[in-house]
């Protein structure tokens, strides 16, 4: 009997919510504290400092060693006055998480003793070495060396006494090696790009910011239970488990009221994202069980990722501290919703225009529509490169799988703005020369604030959904770092931008009219690109169908998809925005492939020595038990009478030996498909042979596993159950 299991249980249930520090002040009082934020610089850096450091933040220039000296003497005073004793530079490499080695403060005084010492060279570069970050080539042994870059556009924090510096990564040669550089890359792309654009209708533009709210979803679970489960310690995900007969099908866990151990755990992480300057502001329950979201204000992207991943940091140790584990994981469960992390995305002029929303006048809605158009258009072109930016071994399982939308990219636009556009295309020239003349009235220009107001039909299905004011790219996974969709998108948009942008300037040099030209140009936009657009239901059979004629990317190969980066338009589309070299691009497809590999590669294994080791010796116990059985009720009962009484066991034995059977033959095909594509040096090749030679046999093997979970006496079954982890009291 498996004494463990029970045991685990009835430590989890009996856990009561952990009591949570409530500071005596108000949140206003210890929001930011932990950051080296506007205020802080003012109180600590000179007057002069200050001034220099603000101004090389907003104009985006480079800082001089004197001032780095300056900025670093006072950061360090304020880090110790609020209690850290070390410092590091804080970098996202290419593992989706984040790194930072930590050194003290501490300097010899000379005298036998220390001092406490910061320089600006410490400040603005260093070489952490970190040679075993994936690099995809880029770094061999003898230049084994990267640089981490002071990234003066996002503040430094504390955690846990440590000085965090937030830094780009790159290499000896300059290439990126982390997500941070080439987001800062795509971000000064889009501003160049959508600036030019908007200034078309509002001179005083001098910059544009790219804008990001997202949307965290994640699963909890008790900590005696997870690490009851071998597969939820090292995959992040339950790679066996018959369904729960209930879970999330009476729909009675999403906004319903948070069980008080959970709602303890949130407010200890929402003080602490305050403390640190995470606007996180939005708490609920999610669809599946045990699922929910978090969400803060939106905020400049960079910034704002930078906080997703710090929040992802202090889910982690704050669940701890409430005896639970957090999963990111896309996919933990089978059978039950998976876990996105919807990436709320808007651009926004300095003069304090959105660009994406609606005006008041016509003018501002042809500006609107002119933004809406060339994202379309980037979208439509790009819906490649968009679905492998969010493409992972472990999203794979969110995409393209059962309960989730398919593989592909579209774009919901509602029904009313489709309206809009499909009017404006098929106007006639009168009505056309009448918006250009007077209010628009006969095209619905003038309406379109009023419409969206109505637009109550926000479709769910959608990968990439227009929202009344931003644009929700939903098909991003829960455990992956935002950069990588931003950087894409960001980009895409970007050249798309600069396109549209010379091919006006070309009009207008031609003597044309700008709105004349513009309106055009939306037209032939839309025409080209209204393939991406779609309303429908994307769980559907009928749109992969549909998706396929339209000539959108269907792929559902994760390391197949990944080519995208790699065809050339998007290495061109790179290129002309300075995102990307071909260098970085096919390096960084090296480390996806490679991640994607071992990622698998970690989950067959762990799934075979599961089978082999704690199913199938149990299924066999149970078995034999009932073969003891057999054999003394037919002593008991012998002829025909016997034979009666011992038919359901006998059944039942012979099923457990089917299933037992597949499982060893599945797991020794697994195991040879895994040596088989081992042996592959090709990373591209390598990750395909995972995908179709590896792949399918889990799952034969997850299927009668679960089968057998039904069969054997569930006091003998070793591991949790879903009914038990997926339940919080
Ligand atoms: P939902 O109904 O999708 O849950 P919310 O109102 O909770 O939407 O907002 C989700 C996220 O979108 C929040 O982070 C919010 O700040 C962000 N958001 C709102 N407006 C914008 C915008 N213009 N640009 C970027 N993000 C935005
Ligand atoms: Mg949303």
């Amino acid at each position: 009997m498996s004494s463990l299991r029970f045991k685990v249980v009835e430590e989890a249930f009996d856990r009561k919510a952990v009591a949570v520090e409530i500071p005596a002040e108000r949140p206003d009082a210890y929001y930011g504290k932990a950051v080296f934020n506007r205020k802080k610089m003012y109180e600590y850096l000179p007057k002069d400092t200050y001034d220099a450091l603000i101004s090389a933040i907003e104009d985006k220039k480079p800082i001089s060693r004197s001032l780095a000296d300056s900025v670093a003497e006072g950061m360090k005073r304020w880090a110790v006055d609020n209690g850290a004793r070390h410092y590091t530079h804080w970098f996202h490499p290419l593992t989706d998480g984040t790194a930072e080695k930590h050194d003290a403060f501490i300097e010899p005084d000379g005298k036998g003793g220390v001092v406490e010492e910061f320089s600006g060279k410490l400040l603005v570069q260093q070489e952490p070495d970190a040679s075993s970050f994936p690099n995809g080539g880029i770094r061999n042994t003898f230049e084994a060396r990267g640089y981490s870059a002071w990234d003066i556009s996002s503040p430094a924090f504390i955690l846990d006494g440590t000085l965090c510096i937030p830094t780009i990564f790159v290499s000896y040669t300059g290439e990126s090696l982390d997500y941070k550089t080439p987001l800062l890359r795509a971000l000064n792309a889009v501003d160049r790009a959508a600036a030019d654009v908007a200034r078309l209708f509002n001179p005083a533009v001098k910059h544009v910011k790219s804008y990001l709210g997202w949307e965290q979803e994640y699963f909890l679970v008790d900590e005696a239970l997870f690490s009851a489960r071998p597969d939820l310690v090292l995959t992040g995900r339950t790679l066996m488990g018959h369904e729960s007969a209930k879970n999330q099908q009476l729909e009675d866990h999403y906004f319903g009221a948070i069980p008080s151990r959970v709602e303890a755990f949130m407010l200890d992480l929402e003080i602490e994202a305050h403390r640190l300057g995470i606007p996180v502001k939005t708490r609920h329950n999610e669809v599946a069980p045990n699922q929910f979201e978090l969400a803060p204000i939106f905020e400049e992207t960079n910034l704002a990722n930078d906080h997703n991943l710090l929040v992802m940091t202090l889910m982690a140790e704050v669940a701890r501290r409430h005896n639970f584990r957090v999963l990111m994981h896309e996919k933990p469960f089978s059978g039950i919703n998976g876990s996105g992390k919807h990436n709320n995305w808007s651009l926004g002029a300095d003069c304090g225009d959105m660009l994406f929303s609606p005006g008041k006048t016509p003018e501002d809605n042809l500006r609107f529509l002119t933004f809406i158009v060339n994202v379309m258009a980037a979208v439509h072109k790009h819906n490649g490169l968009l679905k492998a930016s969010i493409m992972s071994a472990t999203n794979a399982h969110r995409l393209g799988a059962n309960e989730a939308p398919p593989a592909i990219i579209s774009i919901f636009l509602g029904s009313q703005l489709s309206d809009v556009l499909n009017k404006l295309e098929n106007a006639t020239p009168e009505q056309l020369s009448d918006l250009s003349a007077k209010s628009g009235r006969s095209l619905g220009l003038a309406q379109i604030p009023e419409l969206l107001l109505d637009n109550t039909d926000r479709n769910r299905t959608s990968p990439f959904a227009f929202t009344g004011n931003r644009f929700e790219f939903r098909a991003v996974g829960s455990s992956a770092n935002c950069a990588s969709a931003m950087i894409a998108l960001n980009a895409a948009v970007a050249d798309q931008l600069a396109t549209f942008y010379n091919t006006i300037k070309k009009r207008l040099d031609g003597g044309e009219d700008l709105k004349d030209a513009l309106l055009d140009e939306i037209r032939v936009l839309y025409k080209a690109s209204k393939a991406i657009v779609f309303d429908g239901n994307g769980y559907s059979d009928e749109w992969k169908e549909e998706a396929e004629r339209r000539g959108l990317d269907c792929e559902t190969s994760a390391p197949k998809i990944f080519d995208a980066y790699l065809s050339p338009e998007s290495v061109a589309m790179f290129g002309r925005t300075g995102v990307f070299s071909p260098v970085e691009l096919q390096a960084r497809n090296e480390v996806k492939w490679e991640m994607y590999t071992k990622k698998v590669q970690i989950e067959a294994r762990v799934l075979g020595d599961l089978a082999i080791n704690h199913i199938m010796p149990v299924a066999t116990r149970y078995q034999s038990l009932l073969v003891d059985n057999v054999v003394k009720l037919k002593d008991l009962f012998p002829g025909v009478k016997g034979a009666k009484v011992v038919a359901h066991d006998l059944d039942t034995i012979e099923k457990i030996s089917q299933h037992m059977d597949i499982i060893k033959t599945e797991t020794d095909r697994m195991i040879e498909a895994r040596k088989e594509a081992n042996a592959i040096s090709d990373e591209r090749e390598k990750a395909i042979a995972y995908h179709d030679n590896v792949i399918p046999p889990m799952e034969v093997i997850r299927r009668h596993i679960d089968k057998l979970e039904l069969m054997v006496d569930n006091e003998m079954w070793p591991l949790p159950k879903y009914r038990e982890l997926l339940f919080i009291r």
